[in-house]
């Protein structure tokens, strides 16, 4: 159904004008502003060591700011209205980015740590290098975001900036590189062995606690109501996440997403109470409902907790220790641990490793000229009105092992495509930039692969709609697990599926027009991917089992599986909704 004209205003479809003059240029009038100076006041700025604090880094539990007298600190925080601008970014990540930024200011100028904020509408460096000369070189832990290492390299050979090693991570390149080989293919499963070993997490003499290293085999229970899951946590509101929200709603009101202001953590204690809903009403059972989908809960037992560790309000070390020493169950803690010690680690190491998947065994892919809008156009029928600058950095690697060359369909931004599966999870992400990890593989990504959708335009709309979404993570989870666009370089297979697993794994089916064992497309759909990639996938062992199943497939079915594949391809990248009776009846 094609929504209101106020409806599309809501999420972004149609453009309003940018105020650009009015962010930065009135700050000193702001609440923030205003306690800020208030805070500062006495506070002498001279002769102190600086600090950068990129958006995520939000911590004194790490680096400097963790162990240096707070009288002899000064911290650079920026805010940045052009990063923010270069991509149709979800209202809510803006607001979480904005809101955690600002509440850092006044929680380290309360320590006494003097805080230089800035705005600057181009790249960071532009922010920074005029401070250099007044305040001195900089330090800053290297960042995690490759484009913003690639932002700030000028000022690093300047020696005008140091990079410190970024102490929030649990594991180093070397590590990596002795667990999961030195070249590819990586696994993510001997880095995690590896990794078991070397830091004794789960282990008791030499051995890994309940006799095996992983229990995933155990974690595959579809969720039925029972336990019921627990309702995500609410934070209280203040004036700054109030002032915030006011600004996004100004300046950025042409960005897709809902702004929700009661479920925004930005403060140490928001992010400790999220910690304690986690541990409380999350972990204990994280494990067995893994793999679970509903339509009646968006997160399950999942923990929630990526948005914030990604900007290190959470620290993953902290979390691990207290996961290993919490009384539960050892295949939900062993679950979790596999999670942040195992694949967040690990994806981060592929993305700097390959230089952003830039550099790749079978050679360099093209890389795009400008940042992609994640199929943003197709849907609104207008490009995103980003400022580009010649100072601009590129729109990333676009590796494409399958030669996938489709458009995303407008049902990512909202249409209905008639997939009630589809439909579900594209509405929760569009709620408040989030679902949980089966849902990102087994629906999204699962969706976009089986249509051929080109990997970059899906990579850019996940890191458009997710809250936590940042390149070192989304590529790799995008780029190699959802769409394969890598190849095996670190996963052993396509993660596909026809309707029989995601009816399996959800509630989803049962308010779907299609029947899963009947006349779901998405089954015709994952036949006729194998059939099209055959000479592509027929070497990989994961795949003899489908591809025997494809030789013994029907002619008739077979051509039905590619008309289906069409159809769907032409309907949904229109923008309409299947219906049963759309789909051809060979
Ligand atoms: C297609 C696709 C896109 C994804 N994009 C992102 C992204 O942009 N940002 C992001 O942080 N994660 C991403 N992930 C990984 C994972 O889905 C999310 O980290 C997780 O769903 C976050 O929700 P949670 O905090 O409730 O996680 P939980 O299920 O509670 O897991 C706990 C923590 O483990 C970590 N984790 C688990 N799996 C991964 C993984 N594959 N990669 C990195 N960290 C992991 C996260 O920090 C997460 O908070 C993506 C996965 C897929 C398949
Ligand atoms: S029947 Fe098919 S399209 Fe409908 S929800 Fe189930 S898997 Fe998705």
């Amino acid at each position: 159904m094609k929504k209101t004209k106020a409806e599309q205003r809501a999420w972004g479809k149609e453009r309003l004008p940018i105020k650009w003059a009015r962010l930065g240029s009135d700050m000193a009038e702001t609440y923030f502003g205003k306690e800020l100076r208030r805070l500062q006041r006495g506070l002498k700025a001279r002769g102190r060591r600086w600090v950068y604090v990129p958006y995520d880094q939000v911590t004194d539990f790490l680096g400097p700011l963790s162990r240096e007298d707070p009288r002899d600190l000064g911290i650079v925080l920026v805010e940045n209205p052009w990063k923010a601008s270069r991509r149709p970014y979800h209202k809510q990540k803006l607001a979480l980015i904005l809101a955690n930024l600002r509440h850092f200011a006044l929680e380290q100028a309360r320590r006494g740590i003097s805080v230089r904020h800035a705005v600057t509408r181009g790249p960071y460096r532009t922010a920074l290098q005029p401070l250099v000369g007044e305040l001195g070189p900089i330090r800053v832990m290297e960042p995690a975001e490759r484009e913003l290492r690639v932002d700030l390299e000028p000022l690093v050979k300047a020696k005008a900036l140091e990079f410190i090693p970024h102490e929030g991570w649990l594991t180093n390149r070397e590590q990596f590189f002795a667990g999961a080989g030195e070249s590819p293919p990586w696994r993510m499963d001997s880095f995690y062995r590896h990794m078991r070993r070397k830091t004794g997490i789960l282990m008791k003499g030499g051995k890994p606690e309940g006799g095996k290293v992983s229990f995933d085999q155990e974690n595959r229970q579809p969720w039925k109501g029972d336990p019921a899951a627990p309702s995500p946590p609410t934070f209280p509101k203040d004036q700054i996440k109030e002032e915030v929200g006011r600004l996004i709603e100004q300046v950025f009101s042409h960005h897709p997403g809902r702004l929700d202001l009661d479920h925004l953590p930005a403060t140490v204690s928001d992010a400790q109470r999220l910690w304690e809903w986690a541990k409380k009403n999350c972990l204990p059972l994280f494990g067995p409902y893994e793999d679970a989908m509903s339509a009646r809960s968006r997160g399950l037992f999942h923990t929630r907790l990526s948005a914030l560790l990604n900007i290190h309000r959470l620290i993953p070390r902290n979390l691990v220790t207290e996961v290993e020493r919490m009384k539960i169950p050892l295949a939900s803690k062993e679950g979790f641990i596999r999670q942040v010690l195992g694949w967040r680690e690990f994806v981060r190491h592929t993305h700097s490793a390959t230089d952003g998947f830039r550099l790749l065994p079978g050679g360099e892919p093209p890389v795009a000229k400008a940042a992609g809008d994640g199929g943003y156009r197709l849907w609104s029928g207008k490009p995103w009105p980003s400022l580009k600058g010649p100072q601009d950095p590129d729109g990333g690697a676009e590796p494409n092992f399958l030669d996938c060359q489709s458009p995303l369909p407008p049902a990512y931004w909202g249409e209905k495509s008639g997939l009630a599966c589809l439909d579900q999870v594209v509405e929760d992400v569009w709620a408040e930039g989030y679902s949980h990890h089966i849902t990102r593989l087994m629906v999204l990504s699962n969706l976009a692969a089986l249509l051929d959708v080109r990997p970059r335009e899906i990579t850019d709309w996940f890191w458009v709609a997710y809250a936590d979404a940042y390149d070192w993570v989304v590529e790799p989870n995008v780029l190699a697990m959802g769409t394969f666009a890598v190849g095996e370089l670190m996963t052993t297979k396509p993660y596909i599926s026809g309707a029989a697993y995601i009816d399996r794994m959800s509630d989803f089916c049962a308010e779907c027009r299609f029947d899963p064992k009947k006349n779901c497309p998405i089954t015709h759909l994952y036949w006729s991917f194998l059939s099209r990639h055959e000479r592509l996938l027929n070497k990989n062992p994961r795949l003899f089992m489908p591809l025997r199943s494809l030789a013994k497939r029907e002619a008739g079915l077979k051509s039905k599986d590619r008309a289906v594949f069409k159809n769907l391809q032409e309907l949904l990248s229109a923008g309409t909704a299947v219906r049963p009776e759309d789909l051809p009846k060979i």
